[in-house]
């Protein structure tokens, strides 16, 4: 395969995705300058995992200035929900009604309301994400909370490569979709979007296939917390 850049990687991706679903971005890992690169050649979207590597990424002179809408795809850890509503615009993991609360509460003393999506766990091997049976409960108690809107619903597809398997879990993230409600649903990254958007995805978050394969984790575990 030739080697392609990243704003071509980008244009080839946006060419191929349908023109209403929306692209974020995922830099986790990868520097400033490659999500330079990125917003010249049209993404407006970003995704990262790791508050304090966004908050270091994101302080680049050009990124801080540019009209970029950032989204939290990582794991809430509660005692960083200030930080997490501080940093994005919306934050795609709430997967526990403790992680609303603590993001209800950063994003007031902010004066800011904070979009949310509630991440649903369609898939055994995936760690973190609501069961699907306690969605719609949670559902109503994000909603109960002011300054949070609740936008819809993400999940992480499986890693299984077998496409029946991939397609029960975007259906039941579809279905669950469908009975929250909202406008977003965030299913599909580099390997599974194609399946995605056949279930309905409205976002995908695409790494890889935008940015190429993921340097390994800095070293320094202060820059990437
Ligand atoms: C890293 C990550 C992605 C992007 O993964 P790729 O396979 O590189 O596209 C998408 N979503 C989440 C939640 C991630 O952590």
């Amino acid at each position: 395969m030739p080697l392609q850049s990243i704003a071509e990687r980008y244009a080839d991706l946006r060419s191929r995705v349908p023109a209403h679903v929306c692209i974020v971005a995922v830099s986790k890992f990868h520097p400033a300058a490659s999500v330079r690169e990125a917003l010249e050649a049209g993404a407006s979207d970003f995704g990262e995992n790791y508050v304090q590597e966004a908050r270091a990424k994101f302080a680049d002179p050009v990124l801080a200035d540019a009209p970029i809408r950032k989204h939290f795809i990582g794991h809430i850890q509660t005692n960083k929900a200030k930080a997490i509503a501080q940093t994005f615009d919306l934050v795609q993991s709430v997967d526990r009604l403790e992680a609303g609360e603590a993001l209800a509460k950063a994003a007031k003393q902010l004066g800011k309301r904070l979009s949310v999506l509630l991440q649903i766990n369609v898939s055994p091997a995936e760690r973190f994400g609501c069961p699907p049976a306690q969605a719609e409960r949670l559902a109503e108690a994000l909603r109960a909370l002011d300054s949070l809107n609740l936008e819809g619903v993400m999940a992480i597809g499986p890693i299984a490569r077998e496409r029946g398997e991939i397609a029960r879990s975007f259906t039941l993230a579809a279905d669950m979709f469908g009975r929250i409600g909202g406008t977003t649903l965030s299913i599909g990254m580099t390997g599974d979007w194609p399946q995605a958007v056949e279930a309905g995805s409205t976002m995908i978050r695409a790494g890889t296939a935008i940015f190429g394969p993921r340097p390994a984790r800095p070293a320094s575990k202060n820059a990437v917390m």
